[in-house]
């Protein structure tokens, strides 16, 4: 044995060890009872498939649980978070490190291994990592009790989680400054500088004076300890498990794809009705969820005062399945309330703009926005309880093949006198251009297409549209929750691209983007997509576009979030913006992954908003933030909220709203 080592149990009689082992015994059992009953509510949950690519998993779970990346995208509570995370784990390691060095090495093998140099740094160690847990715990404190971000509300649990927290690691440097000033050993005693520093106040004290106290702060500092562990599934403190088993599961789809109601005309039920219809994922982000507020914070629902918030909406689901828990997986026993209209009211679903806004902030990679279509789509095909104008949209889809049930004849009237090719099945083209039901038939919408047929034939590029044989992609049908409608729609349009060949997709909707990119392939039509913005990056880098002076100096470029933030477009706008002679791009403060919603996706552009301020108003007021002589979009969504919000404040004609396309064609030489 060296002759610098730990004497664990100093001065602590062995009445008081036998109790802390018997404590210890009780802990454990404590602890495992609360996790399987935790882990059974998991297990109620429907089956679902979760792919396994380990090493991916692996990965994620490294960046997002240990390095925890995305909860320092705030910078104050990332950083707060990180020091009690990581001197949580430090000084755990640290205690299982004493307890094999004593309870192993030591007495079964009468040997230590924590001695001399190794256990310097050690001591170090633990003094540092336990001053950033103290650190942490404090910052945390003053942020939720004295800055009170309105994101964040107090319970009990997070004063008795910060409160242990903060007791436990201040006794633990109170023994260790004890245990210092006992034996004297300014050499030993550098190593631990926190400890050594507290230890001033007592280093003339005898050791026969410190023995008593030390043996009371040992034995409250113990039984904290395990008191803490014990309360680990009972209280706040489960997130420790639950959210690193979510981040580790988290979906791996493409963040635009919904999955499908599989068998769609068996099924006598559709989505979530009941609470025991969540699967058994579903149910783990549930309990996941840490209270945070970073979802309700960014979200555009919440903005705008609906009762909309992503934070609140989970926790309801959190408290049902914890309500009445049952330890039988088989015997599922329901939340005793309503799930629609007791738990989650129908204004709360119904104001999700879909924009993933919450998904992306979440720390925990919750996915609130299947949750809520799964609710859509048993309000919509099991009860029929739409809002009243999205009724209407969903009747026209489906009689049209248009939201706005225009003649499904006249969706070509707006090539009038332009030449567009129609695809036949006998040529095949590069590029089949999507135009998409926006396009095709909203006035100020048709002005894209018009520009987007212009640069396409400036650059000299190979496409043709499909004609009146395209259809609405049904985004809207399927995030309102109409997956039979949708549905339809897809094979319908699958079918159709079955006739004709073509390399790739190009649309100027994100929308549809999304959906034949990520959500065709379920029903077998895969395709090469690209967004307008990305092949215009690509002819603008090839040189196929001549480019004079724009007519706007200042444009600042509003991130649609089926783009962005589904499709991770972010680049190829900003670097078609970046190509007009004389532009500058003035960026948003909420901009990229954290651009703000323009209120349009989830099928709210077919909704009467109730409001206290609506959310492309809200938007507009970013824009106007950077005075910008122009706004640019690259969606025809974005583009009528933009426009709508302009006109209700009388600033439409100072503040032109364009496409990216239509700039681009605007500045051709
Ligand atoms: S998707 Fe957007 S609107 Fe819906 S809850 Fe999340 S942040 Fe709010
Ligand atoms: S859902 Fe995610 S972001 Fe929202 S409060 Fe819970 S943990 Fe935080």
């Amino acid at each position: 044995m060296g002759s610098i080592f730990r004497d664990t149990f100093w001065n602590v009689p062995v009445w008081a060890q036998a109790v802390h082992y018997l404590l210890s015994i009780a802990t454990l059992l404590i602890l495992s009872y609360g996790i399987y009953r935790r882990v059974s509510l998991w297990r109620q949950g429907q089956k679902t498939k979760v792919s396994l690519p380990v090493k991916k998993r692996v990965k994620a779970f490294l960046l997002y649980a240990i390095a925890q990346v995305r909860l320092l995208r705030d910078r104050y509570p990332g950083i707060m978070h990180l020091f009690i995370f990581w001197g949580m784990v430090v000084l755990f390691l640290g205690t299982a490190t004493v307890t094999l060095d004593y309870d192993v090495a030591h007495l079964i093998f009468r040997t230590r291994f924590l001695t001399d140099g190794f256990y310097l740094v050690f001591k170090l160690t633990l003094d540092i990592l336990g001053t950033l847990l103290i650190v942490g715990v404090l910052l945390a404190a003053y942020r939720r009790y004295v800055l009170r971000p309105s994101r964040l509300d107090n319970l009990w649990q997070d004063a008795y989680q910060l409160g242990m927290l903060f007791a436990i690691g201040l006794m633990g440097f109170l023994l260790e400054a004890m245990r210092l000033a006992a034996f004297k050993q300014p050499e030993v005693a550098i190593w631990s500088p926190v400890g050594y520093l507290l230890a001033q106040p007592f280093w003339g004290v005898t050791k026969e004076t410190i023995r008593p106290y030390y043996v009371g702060t040992w034995f409250v500092h113990s039984t904290m300890a395990l008191v803490f562990i014990a309360s680990l599934p009972y209280t706040k403190l489960w997130h420790i498990v639950a959210s690193p088993t979510n981040i580790f599961f988290r979906s791996l789809r493409p963040a635009g794809e919904l999955l499908p109601i599989e068998n769609l005309e068996e099924q006598e039920t559709f989505g979530v009705g009941k609470f025991e219809e969540f699967t058994w994922k579903q149910r783990l982000d549930f309990d996941a969820c840490t209270r945070c507020g970073r979802c309700q914070d960014a979200c555009p629902a919440w903005a705008s005062g609906t009762p909309l918030s992503p934070k609140k909406l989970i926790l309801e689901l959190q408290q049902c399945m914890l309500e009445k828990p049952t330890l039988d997986a088989k015997s599922q026993k329901p939340c005793s309330k309503d799930l629609h209209g007791k738990v989650v009211a129908a204004d709360e679903l119904w104001a999700c703009t879909t924009c993933r806004a919450c998904v992306q902030e979440c720390p925990v990679f919750i996915e609130h926005v299947e949750a809520i279509v799964d609710m859509r789509r048993y309000l919509t095909l099991s009860e029929g309880a739409v809002p009243a104008t999205t009724a209407t949209t969903l009747k026209q889809m489906t009689s049209q093949g248009n939201p706005w049930g225009l003649s499904k004849n006249d969706r070509l009237k707006w090539t009038e006198g332009l030449d567009v090719k129609v695809i036949a099945p006998s040529q095949e083209v590069e590029y089949l251009y999507w135009v998409g039901c926006s396009a095709a038939y909203d006035a100020r919408n048709q002005k894209v297409a018009k520009a987007m047929v212009r640069v396409l034939k400036a650059a000299g590029v190979d496409f043709a549209i499909l004609g009146n044989q395209e259809k609405c992609c049904g985004d809207s049908a399927r995030r309102l929750g109409e997956e039979y409608l949708f549905q339809t729609l897809a094979v319908e349009n699958i079918d159709n691209l079955k006739k004709y060949r073509f390399q790739k997709i190009v649309t100027a909707c994100p929308h549809g983007y999304n959906t034949l990119k990520n959500e065709y392939p379920q029903f077998g039509g895969n395709y090469t997509v690209i967004h307008h913005t990305e092949l215009l990056a690509q002819l603008v880098q090839e040189g196929r576009l001549g480019l004079s002076k724009p007519f706007y100096k200042n444009i600042t470029y509003h991130d649609s979030c089926y783009l962005g933030r589904y499709n991770d477009v972010f680049q190829a706008p900003r670097q078609v913006l970046a190509a007009l002679p004389g532009a500058l791009l003035k960026e948003m403060a909420r901009s990229r992954d954290r651009g703000f919603c323009c209120g349009g996706g989830g099928g709210q552009m077919w909704m009467e908003a109730k409001v206290e301020k609506r959310v492309n108003h809200i938007r507009l007021e970013d824009a106007l933030a950077v005075k910008p002589d122009c706004v640019g979009t690259a969606c025809p969504f974005c583009l009528t909220m933009f426009v709508d919000a302009a006109k209700v404040k009388g600033i439409e004609d100072s503040l032109p709203v364009k496409d990216v396309v239509e700039l681009i064609a605007e500045a051709l030489v």
